[in-house]
């Protein structure tokens, strides 16, 4: 290929970091000033011109263009500097970068299909570039992290996903595809918005959602094969439940909002009880908020003690409780309840609020997950305390400004008796001269690996069993130096092995239930899931 068909292709760009003989043989004399780079000076300089933007945006934005130009050097800097750079290419920032998606859009990152593809999303398909695909992040768009309908700026969301199942997880760029269905939005702030990317309507629903989903469904596995994984994610949880039951039998599919949430939840707890003592079983569940997030997590809680105890799973949910808005969820209550919440509904008599729950329910852990900010009050964490040695306290609403408590809150108003984590990142806390780190229950922690796992294995289906395997795989990684720390999760700098482990803990359990098509099984897994993963550095032309 000619030069500069080289420098404008982001797979294969290097910039300044072509060597004399490729700038020879490539044909790139000329194109480039004399300089020669190294990756990691280029790294450096890029690390540094981040840096300097105040505006979180901007650093969005200029990792935007960097993957677009050099995705190579796109993927070593969110390697090598993971911390920093999550919270822009994820959440927060990707959040803002969706509310101004029709503004700041300049390439299509991924796919979109709306109605008007209705009966062509096979041809659709075949439009994208890459032939062999092996995880899909798909959105509607209706519930962008804690900030609503977003409608077709939602793309922001798979592709921010899909970025760390590459840079955490160590799937190949080139496999990854980032989809967003359109099917209108009742967003009216975008439909009145005259830069608004997406079709101009309300939202479809009933069987016209139906059958574009089903299409799109459809066209997937024609087109990827039984193998594709496709992540639903981001939307409301109308749909979210039903279309994880609808497809589960027949396609690979995983819900990260519903199970990803419970998988890092559940290794948070299963780490926990190294600082609270006890099993598991022994434990009372209270959530506030029972959506998504927080009848996902109650079930897979109640499975794996269901694992642990060999009692049936009608049992084990009987310890675990969860308060929407409309209260305690008890059995007087089922005619009206959403089918994802009817589990849950316990004989009890009607509680209201949050405070009496807790005094009702006396429980030992305490999860929030209802998306509104400043519940748990200084009464709620004083109440847990009074019930508890180590009242376990999980605030797990984003944004921050969501957040239940804060970490200084839930380490004062406890005394320094709290085991602390929570969906936004909190900075370390000092009471009474002893210094708390709390956790981030982020789940960035499995779905990479996770996925790297059903890969690695070429699994056909996902099972309860496989998201209890990643848990107790990340669970497993936290250190004793972790715990002296008050810490239920590892530090996100080892995500890339910490990654691996997750992937062959869940690749094991796709062989053992038969469900793997990748033969005959590597022996050593870890080893052979490092050796699978993708690795940024450049390679040479020569
Ligand atoms: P969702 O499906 O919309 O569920 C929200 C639930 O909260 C519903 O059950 C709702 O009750 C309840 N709720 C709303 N306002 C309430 C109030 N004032 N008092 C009591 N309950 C209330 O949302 P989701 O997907 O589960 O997400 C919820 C939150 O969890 C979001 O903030 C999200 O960012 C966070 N989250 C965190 C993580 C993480 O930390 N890794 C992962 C996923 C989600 P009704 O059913 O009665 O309407
Ligand atoms: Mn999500």
């Amino acid at each position: 290929a000619s030069g500069c068909t080289l420098l404008r292709d982001p797979r294969y760009n290097k910039g300044l970091a072509f060597a004399e003989k490729e700038r020879d043989a490539h044909y790139l004399r000329g194109l480039l000033p004399p300089a020669v780079l190294s990756q990691e000076l280029q790294e450096k300089r890029l690390m540094h011109n981040l840096r300097q933007y105040d505006v979180p945006l901007h650093r969005y934005m200029a990792l935007m263009d960097l993957q677009e130009r050099n995705e190579r050097l796109f993927y070593k800097l969110l390697i090598d500097n993971v911390e920093e750079l999550l919270p822009v290419v994820y959440t927060p920032t990707v959040g803002e970068a969706c509310q101004k998606y029709g503004s700041i859009y300049r390439r299509p990152q991924g796919l979109y299909i709306s109605l008007k593809e209705k009966g062509k999303i096979l041809d659709v398909l075949k439009n994208w570039g890459e032939k062999s695909i092996q995880v899909i992040v798909v959105t509607d768009g209706e519930r962008i992290l804690g900030l609503g309908d977003l409608g077709c700026q939602g793309m922001g969301i798979p592709v921010g996903k899909l970025s760390l199942y590459t840079a955490l997880g160590g799937v190949r760029p080139s496999a990854c595809l980032p989809i967003t269905i359109d099917v209108g939005t009742n967003n009216e702030k975008l439909l009145n918005d005259e830069f608004y990317i997406g079709l101009r309507q309300k939202r479809a629903t009933g069987k016209e959602y139906e059958e574009l989903l089903d299409e799109f469904m459809q066209a997937v596995k024609q087109n990827y094969g039984e193998k594709v994984l496709i992540q639903f994610e981001d939307f409301a949880n109308h749909n979210a439940f039903d279309l994880l039951a609808k497809y589960n039998s027949s396609h690979l599919v995983f819900n990260d909002d519903i199970q990803g949430t419970a998988s890092v939840v559940l290794a948070g707890l299963l780490a926990s009880l190294k600082l609270v003592g006890g099993a598991l079983a022994d434990h009372t569940f209270l959530f506030l908020g029972a959506g998504e997030a927080g009848t996902g997590i109650a079930e897979l809680i109640a499975l794996e003690v269901s694992k642990q105890t060999k009692a049936p799973l009608e049992e084990t949910r009987k310890k675990i409780w969860l308060v929407d808005s409309k209260g305690l969820i008890v059995r007087s209550r089922m005619e009206s309840l959403q089918h994802f919440k009817k589990p849950w509904a316990h004989e009890h008599e009607p509680v209201k609020g949050l405070l009496d729950a807790v005094k009702a329910i006396k429980p030992t852990v305490l999860i929030g997950s209802s998306g509104v900010g400043k519940t748990f009050t200084k009464e709620v964490v004083e109440a847990m305390s009074s019930l508890n040695e180590k009242p376990l306290i999980l605030a797990l609403s984003n944004p921050t400004s969501q957040s239940e408590c804060t970490a200084e809150e839930a380490y004062t108003w406890s005394k320094g008796r709290a085991i602390f984590a929570s969906g936004s990142p909190f900075d370390p806390v000092e009471y009474e001269g002893k210094v708390f780190v709390p956790g981030q229950a982020n789940n960035a922690y499995i779905f990479p690996g996770f996925g790297l796992g059903l890969i690695i294995s070429g699994a056909i289906r996902v099972r309860h069993e496989m998201l209890l395997a990643a848990s107790e795989a990340l669970a497993a990684q936290v250190t004793q130096e972790n715990y002296d720390k008050g810490l239920i999760y590892p530090p996100f700098t080892n995500i890339r092995k910490i990654s691996a482990h997750i992937a062959a803990n869940v690749a094991a359990k796709a062989y053992e239930l038969g469900l793997a098509s990748h033969l005959p099984r590597p022996k050593d897994l870890v080893k052979y899931a490092e050796s699978c993963m993708y690795s940024p550095v450049y390679r040479s032309y020569l």
